[in-house]
């Protein structure tokens, strides 16, 4: 068991970490520390608003998705955003190249049908 915060390493039933005296999850409430504090409303709020920048909230995803010190809910959360901004790039990305594509062919199509 190590402690959430800081990483010190925790004696076993230990209420406070030694090292930063965070508080530390009951293991009695499952192992691996399921029972963290929820994303209050505040800072949903915040969230939405960094959100609202461009490129500052794109970048403040990865923080927040792969950041040691984010909360599970929050980093989850912060995946899936990731997912579907990755979906929604690759299908732009695919629908214009077929649109690219099918701009060429019918170009050819032109060019051919005044050569014959
Ligand atoms: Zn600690």
């Amino acid at each position: 068991m190590y402690c959430s915060n800081c990483g010190n390493q925790l004696n076993p039933g230990a209420a406070i970490c030694t090292n930063c005296g965070a508080n530390v999850p009951n293991l009695a409430a499952g192992a691996g520390g399921n029972s963290e504090t929820p994303v209050s409303v505040g800072e949903w709020m915040l969230m939405a608003l960094i959100m609202m920048i461009p490129l500052v909230g794109l970048v403040m995803m990865f923080v927040w998705a792969f950041g040691a010190n984010e909360k599970k809910s929050k980093s989850n959360w912060a995946k899936a955003s990731l997912i579907w901004a990755a979906i929604y790039i690759g299908l732009t990305i695919i629908i214009s190249i077929a649109l690219v594509a099918a701009g060429i062919s019918f170009f050819d199509y032109l060019t051919m049908e005044s050569i014959y």
